[in-house]
This record gives C-alpha cells, sequence and structure tokens, in this order.
C-alpha cells in the first residue's frame, strides 16, 4: 500500500470510528482534502481513491489544478483569503465558498456568478475567540449577514465555517465547535435552512465531529505536512 492510500485509510477510519462513537450518521459527514501547496499528482491519488471535494486557499495555484483536472469532475471549495478583485474568478470556477465574511464580498459573488451554473455554495467564516488575526465574523455579526446573503439568488447559504484556535484538549477543542453549533442551531430556529457544519482539521476532527461537523477539512494528515 503506497504512503498516500494508508493515510487515507487512517483518516476514514478516524472518520468512522468518530462516528460510530458519538452516534452520527456517517452519511453526513464529507471528508474535504485540503490540497494548498500540493501539485496534481496526489490528488490525482486520492481521486481514484474515491476522493471528490477538494479545498484550495491560494488563487492562482487552484486554478491550474482545476484546470489540469477538469475531466474528473471534481468538487472545489474555496477556503483562503476573499478579496473583491478575485471573486470573479472565484464565482466562476469553485462549487462552494467556505470563506464568506462580509455582505460585499456576497454581492460581488452574487452578481459574477455565471447563469449556466448552480447557485455558489456558501459558508459564513466564524472566528470564534474574536481573534484579531483571523477572519471571519463574530458571533454579533453572524445575524445580519447571513439573512442578507438568504436573499441572494445565485448564492446557496448552506452554513457555517470556523478554524478555532489550537487547542490541546479534547474538552477545550469540543467547547469552541459546540459555540459554532449553537450559532447554526439559532440560525435554523429563525428559519434559515442550513446544513453544513465546516469545522475539523487533521488534529481535531473527533471534536468537530462530536459537535456536528458535516465537513471535515484535512489537509496535512492526508498529504503530509506542508513545505509552506
Ligand atoms: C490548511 C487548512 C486546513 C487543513 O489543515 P490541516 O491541519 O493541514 O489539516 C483546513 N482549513 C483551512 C481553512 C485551511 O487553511
Amino acid at each position: 500500500m503506497s504512503e498516500l492510500e494508508d493515510r487515507y485509510r487512517i483518516v476514514r477510519e478516524r472518520i468512522v470510528a468518530a462516528a460510530q462513537k458519538y452516534e452520527r450518521d456517517l452519511s453526513t459527514i464529507t471528508l474535504l482534502a485540503v490540497s494548498k501547496t500540493w501539485p496534481t499528482k496526489p490528488i490525482n491519488e486520492f481521486v481514484r481513491m474515491g476522493q471528490q471535494h477538494f479545498a484550495e486557499n491560494y488563487l492562482q495555484e487552484a486554478m491550474q489544478k482545476i484546470y489540469k483536472l477538469k475531466s474528473s469532475n471534481l468538487i472545489w471549495h474555496f477556503i483562503g483569503a476573499l478579496q473583491s478583485n478575485k471573486t470573479n474568478i472565484i464565482a466562476k470556477h469553485f462549487d462552494w465558498v467556505q470563506t464568506l465574511a462580509s455582505f460585499k464580498h456576497a454581492q460581488r459573488l452574487n452578481d459574477q456568478r455565471p447563469e449556466h451554473l448552480p447557485p455558489l455554495k456558501v459558508c459564513i467564516q466564524i472566528n470564534v475567540a474574536n481573534e484579531t488575526r483571523k477572519a471571519g465574523v463574530t458571533f454579533a455579526q453572524l445575524n445580519e449577514l447571513a439573512f442578507q446573503i438568504a436573499e441572494l439568488p445565485r448564492l446557496q447559504l448552506r452554513g457555517l465555517m470556523a478554524i478555532p484556535q489550537k487547542m490541546d484538549t479534547f474538552k477545550q477543542q469540543r467547547k469552541q465547535f459546540a459555540s459554532v453549533r449553537h450559532a447554526a442551531d439559532s440560525l435554523n430556529q429563525s428559519k434559515l435552512n442550513i446544513d453544513t457544519l465546516s469545522m475539523g482539521m487533521s488534529h481535531d476532527l473527533e471534536a468537530a465531529i462530536a459537535e456536528g461537523a458535516t465537513l471535515v477539512r484535512v489537509g496535512t494528515a492526508l498529504f503530509g505536512t506542508r513545505a509552506k
């Protein structure tokens, strides 16, 4: 078995084990392979193993891969920093954007989404602990932005995304993910129909699954340690 096959199996087993332990329906948890900095070769290997969802942070790098891998019909998620001068390309070439945190960017993506494509699936990024270095809206800002985005016909608001602070203990990790889940529950109670919680990475996917993650974004545990 190749190293990548080994890692893929291990990550899948971690997801299966966490789903069992926390009584989650496995079919509601999607593995998102974070391929930033990696070339198309390992991506293709994961595709052969059955992987379909990939995520990229850097637009230029992403576009080369999306172009090269066009025939594989992959599902591409943008998880990098959004800037106004990038929304046009993102709206045309990605299936999901998970880092939405302003109405201005939402409007641009909405206006730029081509008619022949389905509405762009989006998640609002939450800045869980109000960290100044991190992108995302605060819990206090979430409601207003969510209702504004829900009005845009060429976007489909699917849920929330969070990159919480790195915590060592499971209990601490779980607490942060729980706060994201509560925010999603409260949006659903106010009649916004969201079904996606994008949370959990290589080191904390179990805690995220315990708190309802439906998309786990895994880079290092699949591809190996990044050079940058
Ligand atoms: C890089 C990245 C990941 C993957 O992190 P790993 O720790 O390598 O699994 C997940 N989400 C976002 C937003 C990232 O930028």
